[in-house]
C-alpha cells in the first residue's frame, strides 16, 4: 500500500525546522520526505495536504484507558478518598473483557485527539493487546504480577510473547501502581520478574505529599529512593507524576536514565501539585506527558496536557513542550521507530490543520500547537501506515456505534453491581 501526502509543510521533530514537500508512506513505514515523489507514482492514495502539517502523532506516556468509565469524578474529592472509596469498589466489578470493551472508547478519542500511541497500566493487560491489535493502536502495556494468581512465568511469557515479534503494534514491560499499594510479596514478585526479563519498571510515584510522607513513615525513604534501593530501577524504566521528587531522587533519575511521565492535568484535576519540569530538563532527564486515567482529568487531549505543562513552566521553550509529547514519550516507550518522522520510521503520523495560522515560521506554528492547539486541528491520523481518522470519520474494521454501546452498558452493569 503506498499513500503519498502531498504539498505538506512537514515537521519531522528532528529539529524545529519545518520543510515543504511530500511524504510517502509504503506498508508500516515512512519511505520517502522530499519534493520529487513522482518517481514513485503510482499510488493507492494520494493525500492532498494544502500546506497543512504533518508531524509525528503526539503520543500519551500514561493512560489508563478503560478508565472511560469511571469519568464524572465527584467533586471536592482528594486523591486518596476518590481512589478508595470511589475507584476502587467500581473497579474490583471489573471482568476481562470489560477491558477489551473499554479501551476501545478510548482509543477513539486518541485517534480524533492526533494520539497514535499510549502506555497503558491496567487490568488484564492481555484484554488490552487484543483491543490495541484489533483497533490499530500501537501500545505499551504494563503487567504486573500478582502474588498466587499471577505467576512470573506468565509475566516473562507475554513479555518475550510481545516483544519477540518483529513490528508488533503491542509491546510489555512491567511494572505496578504505586508503592503504597505494593505489599511485601508483591515487590519480591516484581523484582524477580525484572530481573528476569532484565526489563524496565514504571510506576505511580510521588504523586502526592501524603504518599511521600507515608512512604518515609514506612520505610524511611522517600518513594523513588525506596523503590531504587530495592533494585527495581537496576533495567532503567520510570516513574509517573513525580511531582514531588527530593534533589536526591532527581540526581538518581539522571544518574540512572529514568524517564519522568508528567501528567499536568490529572494533577491539577486532583490538586495534587506542580511538577518542576524545568529542573528536570535541565538535569537531563527525559521528560514525556501523559493524560492519566481518563476519570482523574476528564480528558484524553495532549494539547491539553501541552498547554499546562507550557503554562507552569514557563521558561521551558515551546519546541521542548511539543517533544514531550512526541519524541521523549516514544522514548519514554521504547518505541525507538516511531519517535520522528524519517525515512525507516513507523508511519504513525497526524496531519495538523494550519489555515488558522498566518505565520509561515516555524517558530509561530510550534507556538501557535503548543499554546492554542485545538483537537479540531487534527484533519488526520494515521498509525502503523493506516489511516484511522480522517476529517470527521473513523476507518475501522467495527462499528463506532457498537464500541460506544458495549461501553454503556459495561457501566450501567457496574453501577447496578454496587
Ligand atoms: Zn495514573
Amino acid at each position: 500500500m503506498k499513500v503519498l501526502f502531498k504539498n505538506a509543510r512537514i515537521l519531522t521533530m528532528l529539529d524545529q525546522n519545518i520543510i515543504e514537500g511530500d511524504l510517502l508512506v509504503i506498508d508500516t513505514r515512512i519511505a520517502y520526505i522530499g519534493k520529487d515523489s513522482s518517481v514513485f507514482a503510482p499510488f493507492d492514495r494520494i493525500v492532498e495536504c494544502n500546506g497543512n502539517l504533518l508531524m509525528p502523532g503526539l503520543k500519551n506516556a500514561h493512560a489508563h484507558s478503560a478508565m472511560v468509565f469511571l469519568k464524572n469524578k465527584p467533586t471536592n474529592v482528594n486523591l486518596q478518598d476518590w481512589l478508595f472509596k470511589y475507584v476502587f469498589p467500581r473497579e474490583a466489578k471489573l471482568i476481562p473483557t470489560d477491558i477489551y470493551h473499554l479501551n476501545k472508547v478510548a482509543y477513539l478519542e486518541y485517534v480524533r485527539l492526533g494520539i497514535t500511541a499510549c502506555f497503558d497500566h491496567y487490568f488484564f493487560p492481555l484484554e488490552g493487546a487484543k483491543a490495541a491489535e484489533e483497533f490499530g493502536m500501537r501500545t505499551l502495556l504494563l503487567g504486573t504480577p500478582d502474588p498466587g494468581k499471577v505467576l512470573i512465568e506468565n509475566l516473562v511469557r507475554n513479555y518475550h510473547y510481545f516483544n519477540d515479534k518483529k513490528d508488533g503494534l503491542v509491546t510489555y514491560t512491567v511494572g505496578f501502581h504505586a508503592e503504597y499499594t505494593a505489599d511485601v510479596a508483591l515487590l519480591e514478585d516484581t523484582k524477580k520478574t525484572i530481573s528476569k526479563i532484565k526489563c524496565p519498571f514504571y510506576t505511580h510515584i510521588s504523586e502526592t505529599k501524603k504518599e511521600v510522607e507515608e512512604c518515609f513513615e514506612r520505610h524511611q525513604m522517600t518513594p523513588l529512593k525506596f523503590l531504587y534501593e530495592e533494585g527495581l530501577f537496576q533495567n532503567g524504566g520510570g516513574g509517573f507524576h513525580c511531582i514531588h521528587l527530593t534533589d536526591e531522587e532527581v540526581q538518581i533519575c539522571k544518574d540512572n536514565h529514568l524517564n519522568i511521565i508528567s501528567c499536568p492535568g490529572s494533577n491539577l484535576y486532583l490538586g495534587s501539585g506542580v511538577a518542576p519540569l524545568a529542573k528536570y530538563l535541565a538535569n537531563g532527564i527525559n521528560v514525556s506527558l501523559g493524560t492519566d486515567g481518563p476519570a482523574s482529568n476528564e480528558s484524553l487531549s495532549m494539547f491539553r496536557e501541552m498547554q499546562l505543562a507550557a503554562s507552569e513552566n514557563q521558561t521551558i521553550p515551546a519546541f521542548e513542550i511539543l517533544k514531550m509529547a512526541t519524541v521523549n514519550a516514544a522514548h519514554a516507550m521504547n518505541m525507538l521507530n516511531a519517535d520522528v518522522l524519517a525515512v525507516g520510521k513507523y508511519a504513525d503520523i497526524i496531519l495538523y490543520d494550519l489555515s488558522h495560522i498566518n505565520s509561515k515560521e516555524s517558530n509561530d506554528i510550534i507556538n501557535s500547537i503548543v499554546y492554542k492547539g485545538n483537537d479540531n486541528n487534527v484533519k488526520l491520523t494515521m498509525i502503523n501506515g493506516k489511516i484511522l481518522y480522517e476529517n470527521g470519520r473513523y476507518y475501522l474494521n467495527e462499528s463506532v456505534d457498537k464500541i460506544n454501546e458495549m461501553a454503556e452498558e459495561i457501566s450501567r452493569r457496574i453501577e447496578n453491581e454496587l
